[in-house]
């Protein structure tokens, strides 16, 4: 229902719960976090179902860990697919938990896909129509580990039926995130150093109010340098670049 991505140089995990408690207002489930700290091999998630106290609760518990992280996502849910469970809470992970996915809208033929990765004997790890894109990314990355992150985020949201918003990251790559939209709210906003993705600016007004909309279906490559909005074919893309200048 909400969605928050940063990559940057503040602290990720502050950055994720401030933008997650502004998205508060959507109405939601179960929320959640990932946090990809440099060497780590795999993202930190955390996740709770309840309000987004419950989450706080979780990741207070956990003080010593991803404190270096300056890039991560955060997700509140509105169940679809699956209970509102901890378990079935976003951020969702393929299973070495290298790439980690948040998920607005309905992926149509997850029940395909899901079948299609089962049969490859992967286990999945909740009952979301979500989950599948993750072990989807994964495997892109490994079938062409040179292509880059871009292209295996643009080769899995091909294959995807539906309304989505989409944001991955990739444990091996701590500076920078991927977000991809169909039929679906996604802004991305530029700082000095930092850039954010969200499902709408309330979540990033606090850092920056210079904004960029996205049109359908493209994708936006987040590094700490700036965004690069490309279609689902590969081809740079047009931009609506903004200025917020009201108050919210
Ligand atoms: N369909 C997904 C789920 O049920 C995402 C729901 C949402 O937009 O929050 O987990």
């Amino acid at each position: 229902c909400g969605i928050v991505g940063y990559v940057g140089w503040r602290p990720a995990r502050d950055v994720l719960l401030g933008g997650l408690r502004r998205l508060e207002y959507r109405g939601y489930d179960s929320a959640g976090i990932a946090t990809v700290t440099p060497g780590s091999g795999s993202v930190e998630v955390h996740r709770a179902a309840g309000p987004l106290d419950n989450l706080v609760r979780v990741t207070d518990a956990h003080p010593e860990s991803d404190v270096v992280a300056r890039t991560g996502t955060g997700h509140t849910r509105w169940a679809t697919h699956g209970a509102p469970t901890d378990r079935n809470a976003h951020p969702h992970t393929d299973a070495t938990g290298r790439v980690a996915v948040i998920h607005n809208g309905i992926i149509e033929n997850f029940a395909a896909l899901r079948a299609e990765l089962e049969d490859a004997g992967v286990e999945l790890a909740s009952d979301t129509d979500t989950e599948v894109a993750a072990h989807l990314v994964a495997r892109a990355l490994d079938d062409e580990p040179d292509a880059g992150f871009t292209a295996a985020v643009r080769r899995v949201v091909n294959r995807l039926e539906g309304a989505f918003t989409l944001v991955f990251t990739d444990a091996a790559r701590p500076d920078e995130i991927v977000a991809a939209r169909r039929s679906s709210p996604l802004v991305v906003g530029i700082g000095d150093g930092e850039t954010f993705v969200a499902s709408d600016v309330a979540a990033f007004i606090d850092h920056t109010r210079d904004a960029v909309e996205l049109g359908q279906d493209q994708i936006v490559t987040l590094t700490r340098e700036g965004a690069v909005v490309t279609d689902f074919h590969g081809d740079l893309a047009p931009t609506r670049p903004f200025h917020v200048d009201w108050d919210i």
